[in-house]
């Protein structure tokens, strides 16, 4: 089983967790590899930072005594020579490098490359280089957000829910239409991956695309598919706080449907450490999802997901996308994970779909 897409911490961030920590809490869930995103301080968008953040992966595993893959998306930025630099990274560093991440909107970290001319410049320069690796796209844009005469995002902390409404998932169906688009235009050879795809509509595009013979694909995560809005209204509900928000009542549903029947190329969980205080006080974006996997794999499989279409959807989709080859051993989880971080977020949802037996 793989994890395609975790932000892990360290270094700066040691408050929220270690790699260590994130590693082992993997290992412990019965992941075989996680690929980690790039927005980590210091950024991974360059040579030297991927080298050393391998490189402190590899001693945190060996001190963990684990055998878990650890791969790494890296960060795309504006910059015409930092494009060339993380091409050059992929192609020596790969399958450690597993492909490269585009934050189309912004979101934790610094990454945001959120205007339209600027998102042309970045798949036109992969074009000239022969990029024919995957791009992670997170999909909102940006001038589909609700704001305040001030500029800032409109959205009421004392109802965390409003979040849902300030991006709404118009921001998601407009930019994942945007990349599919410049993409093309720029002649673009590689597959875009929507990340955490958590609309219909963002994913009948995908749909569309896939049909007119387009490399693309995409990936649901457990909160996307099991959590809503409303959630947000429960005590602390401020936890819940991410990007893409969680969506309205029914549209998770919808979600996991298209996860069951087929629609939806693998799932990623988006982990996202904060410290509670981060959360609470500084209303940072991202929520755990490491431990939720074995109750997650339980759920699909008493949706009624067939063995080989789980395996599918956790370990080969992703492999074969990003040509990375990563045995899938089955290992049993550890039951006593739930409890690694300071809450989890799918205990006592209000969402129908999250109420499946425990
Ligand atoms: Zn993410």
């Amino acid at each position: 089983m793989i994890d395609p897409h975790v932000h892990l911490r360290d270094g700066a961030e040691r408050a929220k967790e270690t790699l260590e920590h994130g590693l082992g809490v993997a290992w412990r869930a019965g992941l075989d590899g996680v690929f980690e995103m790039p927005n980590t301080d210091p950024p991974l968008t360059g040579w030297y930072a991927i080298c050393r953040r391998i490189d402190d992966a590899d001693r945190a595993i060996g001190r963990l005594g684990i055998g878990i893959f650890h791969g790494v998306w890296a960060g795309l930025t504006t910059d015409p020579s930092q494009i060339e630099d993380v091409v050059r990274s992929w192609a020596e560093l790969r399958p450690r490098v597993v492909g490269l991440k585009l934050f189309a909107g912004p979101s934790t970290g610094a990454l945001g490359v959120t205007g339209l001319e600027a998102q042309r410049a970045v798949w036109t320069r992969l074009a000239e280089l022969g990029y024919d690796g995957v791009v992670a796209v997170h999909c909102e844009k940006e001038s589909l957000f609700a704001r305040l005469p001030d500029g800032s995002v409109d959205w009421d902390p004392a109802q965390p829910s409003s979040w849902a409404g300030a991006r709404p998932p118009e921001a998601e169906i407009a930019s994942v239409a945007d990349q599919l688009a410049l993409s093309a235009e720029a002649g673009f050879q590689g597959t875009v991956h929507v990340a955490h795809v958590s609309v219909p509509g963002a994913l009948e595009a995908i749909v569309r695309a896939r049909a007119a013979g387009r490399r693309v694909t995409c990936g649901l995560t457990p909160h996307h598919a099991l959590l809503s809005a409303v959630d947000m209204d429960r005590p602390d509900g401020m936890l819940l706080k991410t990007n893409p928000p969680l969506r309205p009542v029914g549209v998770p549903g919808l979600m996991l449907e298209a996860l069951l029947a087929g629609g939806i190329d693998w799932v990623e969980s988006d982990h996202a450490p904060h410290t509670l205080a981060d959360k609470r006080e500084g209303f940072a974006s991202g929520i755990p999802v490491l431990p939720f996997w074995p109750r997650f794999m339980r759920m699909l499989r008493e949706q009624g997901m067939e063995p080989d279409r789980l395996v599918r959807v956790t370990h080969e989709a992703a492999c074969e996308a990003l040509d990375v080859a990563v045995e899938d051993s089955g290992r049993e989880p550890d039951p006593d994970l739930e409890r690694e971080y300071p809450f989890d977020p799918f205990a006592d949802s209000l969402t129908p779909d999250a109420r499946s037996p425990r």
